[in-house]
């Protein structure tokens, strides 16, 4: 008997599990896939340290969540600045001086200021939806250009229908500052995230290829507790309808040559291209192998996004009205089922960041 089950050997079930077990709990970890670490799941190509389920990039405001990470690997100073390519024209995230520059011909942040504040005036109430908040931050052209057509692609939903606060997610700067993320913290893990994970799961039994779900009901007598952090709805059988969920194909392709497109990121934000970004991984980790020595090959991915189908993997949860309103009812089956802990993206149907997920994790169990 186990005091507990960790269903899922993504960050969530990894944290739970290290800190369970360092206060003398006896806990099994299970996982349907055959590798640990979830989606933040990295495998070696030709020293490259590829991000099998889309880029992952650690920042956090957080001191002990950085902390606490930092005791499972070394971060390097990996700092994210994205290229958006709209159709040939090449322009700096997240929204800056530079971006503005190259938009407007503007110098000064006095002067990008006064031609957002001239755009935004199309918008004369609170922002009620996507398109209205992007484009009270940044002007419509702004809008036009970097945030329709690549949120349209990677949502599948018209701006109007999508939530405020997803494209909050972005900051706007009146500065020359390319990093992507306000966070004091930032990096990639030396070695990749799986080898972190690993090393969070150390001396814990793990089982995988184990579907927790098809056999619920002897996997439920194996331990006092269960922490659940696979899909909410898949739990309770669909039993109140399908939450819905965007999921994302990869193509990934090895290419004999050095430098494919010269930054880790390159966002596609026309409606045209059927991807949303590609990825050349090495250079998370600058184009160099563990050795320090320059990696003659690239690996690339085109990230394709899609609704998701049963089969699929869930990446975002979509947090529109409907799905908030169906995810609250879920909610409240979750909260009855005294025996079993639900966390992370998918169990609480939350679009988290890592950091976000370790803070969660931590709090739970302690
Ligand atoms: N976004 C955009 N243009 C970009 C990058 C992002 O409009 O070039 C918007 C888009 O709506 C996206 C949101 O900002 O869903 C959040 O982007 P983020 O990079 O945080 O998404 P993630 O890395 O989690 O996929």
């Amino acid at each position: 008997m186990y005091d507990y089950l960790i269903v899922g050997a993504g960050l969530f079930g990894a944290v739970t599990a290290r800190e369970l077990t360092d206060s003398g709990k006896k806990v099994l970890v299970i996982d349907r896939r055959d590798h640990i670490a979830g989606n933040v799941y990295t495998e070696k190509t030709e020293g490259i340290n590829v991000h099998k389920y889309g880029a992952h990039i650690f920042h956090t405001n957080d001191r002990a969540v950085w902390e606490y990470v930092n005791r499972f690997a070394v971060f390097n100073r990996f700092t994210n600045s994205p290229v958006a390519n709209y159709k040939g024209e090449l322009y700096s995230l997240p929204f800056n001086m530079y971006t503005f520059n190259r938009m407007w011909g503007v110098v000064t942040p006095e002067e990008a200021r006064a031609k957002i504040e001239e755009q935004k005036k199309e918008i004369t109430h609170e922002p009620e939806n996507l398109e209205e908040q992007a484009i009270s931050l940044v002007g419509r052209d702004i809008y036009e250009k970097l945030i329709k057509g690549y949120t349209e692609k990677q949502w599948g939903r018209d701006c109007k229908e999508l939530p405020a606060f997803i494209i909050k997610r972005l900051p706007v700067r009146f500065t020359y500052d390319n990093n992507y993320f306000n966070a004091l913290y930032q990096g990639i893990p030396v070695g990749g995230y799986t080898k972190l994970v690993e090393n969070m799961l150390s001396g814990i039994e793990v089982e995988l290829g184990s579907d927790y779900l098809e056999n619920k009901a002897q996997y439920d007598k194996k331990a006092e507790k269960i922490i659940y952090t696979g899909a909410i709805d898949a739990f309770f059988d669909y039993s109140l309808g399908n939450l819905e969920y965007r999921s994302v194909r990869f193509e990934n392709e090895l290419l004999d040559i050095p430098n494919y497109q010269g930054n880790a990121a390159v966002n596609y934000t026309d409606r045209e291209t059927p991807w949303t970004r590609i990825i050349e991984h090495k250079w998370f980790e600058f184009g160099k192998d563990e050795q320090g020595n320059d990696l003659q090959k690239t690996v690339i991915s085109r990230e394709y996004s899609s609704e998701w189908h049963p089969g699929d993997e869930p990446y975002y949860p979509v947090n529109d009205e409907k799905n908030s309103a169906l995810y609250k009812r879920y909610k409240e089956l979750a909260d009855k089922e005294k025996k079993v802990i639900f966390g992370g993206r998918l169990g609480e149907y939350k679009y988290y960041d890592m950091d976000q997920v370790i803070a969660k994790a931590l709090e739970v169990i302690n």
